[in-house]
């Protein structure tokens, strides 16, 4: 039998836990995660939308297809960790309701409306009245709506933990530490070194550490300096028994501010989510919350009755035109970085695809190419020695 290879995966958050889920089943490497664990994780501050209809963007329509496979994929993943494994990871069908309260949010939600009929995507138009009939905590100020089957939704952190029991299951080893450098020896191996020194040496690394790519020295500097981190601010709420909560999620625009309600089947109710380009500001700020529960009691008066549970800060790792970069960028040195806005939704689909590409010993992701990191970094070169 071929011995397996070393492995690492930098960066323990969905994506880095999504791949080596993928590639355990593989059974050809001996992975190893490493996890800051004081690291930036957007993870599980997520609201957890899978959304690959609302969450389409004028100048983003070229993910759209990836979207609606990772939901497809992602409904697949459910059952699987469902009756396979036995996690409950709060993955609901109830699909979505967008509306507006004004005449200007109605208009701008039109135009998203004929983006989504232009690549395909099936949504319903509803008046005011008939929007309140399908979700009754609707406001009674609501002029506008549309439906959605869809797009669902997943409670990230349940997801999240149950991938990283079954990795532990599957002999995925998880070390929590930071890695500050990757060096590459004479045999084109990697040594891989964390806060606490050098820490193993490995055939393959993966870089999936959102938006801290930039921390870490070596061959890795070029690409980091593609992601930026986006600021989100995100409210956790709990209904109560005594208050109702939405069955669909709810979207929204209020004096063109997007936002969202997501009630989980657990009584949770998470509303989100500022987006801000600030940088690394992870202060929680009295005007992004002070929006967040204006909007959210402006379209669904009930939640003012909610126990606010905690406010949180997230940075979504973006990349420079928006899209994941994902693939080799060097030999045997892959990156998984950029999933922005749609990283829970993106993941496991992002994961499969990955462990694919590298278990087949491919550079690029098929079906990926527009992902190809070579569009910043340019083509791969052979490997350089850094010292
Ligand atoms: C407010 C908010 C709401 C969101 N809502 C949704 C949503 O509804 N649906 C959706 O699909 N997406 C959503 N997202 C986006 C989603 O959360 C991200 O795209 C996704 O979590 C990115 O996952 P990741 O694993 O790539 O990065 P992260 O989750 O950021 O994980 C990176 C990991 O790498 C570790 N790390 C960093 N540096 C190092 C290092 N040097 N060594 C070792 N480990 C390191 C960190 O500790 C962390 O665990 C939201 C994001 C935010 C902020």
């Amino acid at each position: 039998m071929e011995r397996k290879k070393n492995l690492a995966i930098i960066g323990g958050g969905i994506t880095g836990a999504s791949i080596a889920y993928h590639l355990a089943k593989s059974d050809r490497f001996e992975i190893t995660i490493f996890d800051d664990p004081a690291g930036k994780r957007a993870t599980t501050v997520a609201a957890g939308m899978l959304a690959p209809v609302t969450e389409v963007n004028f100048g983003e329509e070229n993910l759209s297809t990836f979207m609606i496979q990772a939901a497809e994929y992602f409904a697949s993943i459910a059952r699987t960790f469902e009756e396979q494994y036995k996690f409950d990871i709060g993955y609901r069908n109830t699909g979505t309701i967008t509306v507006s309260l004004t005449e200007k949010d109605r208009k701008d939600l039109e135009r998203y409306v004929n983006l989504y009929r232009r690549l395909g995507l099936s949504v319903t138009e509803h008046d005011g009245s008939e929007a309140q009939r399908i979700e009754p905590l609707l406001s009674p100020q609501v002029n506008y709506g549309i439906t959605t089957e869809i797009d669902q939704q997943v409670d990230n952190r349940a997801l999240f933990d149950s991938l990283r029991r079954i990795n532990s299951r599957l002999g995925v080893s998880t070390i929590d530490r930071r890695v500050v450098k990757v060096e590459r020896d004479r045999d084109g191996d990697f040594r891989v070194f964390d806060d606490g020194g050098e820490n193993g040496l490995y055939h393959v690394v993966i870089v999936a550490n959102g938006t801290s790519a930039t921390t870490i020295e070596g061959e890795l500097k070029e690409i980091s300096s593609f992601i930026r981190p986006v600021k989100g601010q995100i409210i956790r709420t709990r209904h109560g028994s005594d208050h109702l909560a939405p069955g669909k999620v709810v979207r929204y625009n209020v004096d063109s501010r997007p936002g969202y309600i997501v009630t989980r089947s657990n009584g949770e109710v998470v509303i989100g989510a500022t987006s801000e380009e600030v940088g690394f500001d992870e202060r929680v700020k009295a005007r992004g919350t002070f929006d967040l529960l204006h909007d959210a009691i402006r379209v669904v008066p009930m939640v003012g009755e909610y126990a606010i549970e905690e406010i949180n800060v997230g940075f979504r790792p973006a990349s420079d035109d928006n899209l994941p970069i994902l693939g080799e960028i060097r030999e045997n040195l892959w990156v998984a970085l950029g999933s922005y806005r749609h990283g829970i939704l993106l993941s496991m689909f992002i994961g499969k695809k990955v462990a694919e590409a590298i278990a087949s010993e491919q550079t690029l992701v098929e079906g990926f190419e527009i992902f190809a990191p070579s569009r910043f970094v340019g083509e791969i070169q052979s490997p350089v020695t850094i010292k």
